[in-house]
């Protein structure tokens, strides 16, 4: 038997790889509903919507109109607030109250680094981020941007 993750080899038992420890059953990881991640979306969205407009940043826009990029504040601060929460610990604050969270693709916690790639899609062109990966990745049921970061979202 070889590692999933990085190919070494591992005995038939072995629950961890001993070099890399990436978990070996990860077909008991159980993919988060389509429900419970618009509402964990819906809670985080009017958490940080609320946190921009009662800072109110007088006299701060961002010049940007296309069509399908999204680069209001309100979705800076979210992907600067997904990028930090996912990538320390997996959850936001609305994942957290649904009980998920975003893992790489063996149920391991993701660094920053590709929590803001996997964040990136969400914040900025999630119309297109959700359609393509709706399209595409349904039966790991990830946005274009979980795919490109090797990220899924888990029921905890
Ligand atoms: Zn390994």
């Amino acid at each position: 038997m070889y590692c999933k993750k990085c190919g070494n080899e591992i005995s038939d038992e072995a629950e961890y790889c001993p070099r890399c420890g990436a978990p070996q059953n990860v077909s008991e990881l159980m993919l988060a509903s389509t429900g419970e991640r618009i509402l964990a979306y819906i809670i985080d969205g009017i958490i940080i919507g609320f946190v921009v407009s009662a800072l109110s940043f007088p006299g701060l826009f961002i010049p940007f109109h296309t069509p399908f990029l999204n680069l209001s504040l309100n979705s800076v601060a979210l992907f600067l607030y997904w990028s930090y929460t996912e990538g320390t610990t997996g959850q936001s604050i609305g994942k957290k109250v649904m009980n998920i969270k975003v893992t790489d693709l063996y149920g391991e916690q993701i660094d920053t680094s590709t929590s803001m790639y996997q964040a990136f899609g969400k914040a900025f062109l999630l119309p297109l981020d959700l359609i393509i990966g709706v399209i595409a990745y349904p039966e790991k049921e990830q946005r274009l941007f979980n795919h490109l970061s090797g990220t899924i979202v888990v029921k905890e």
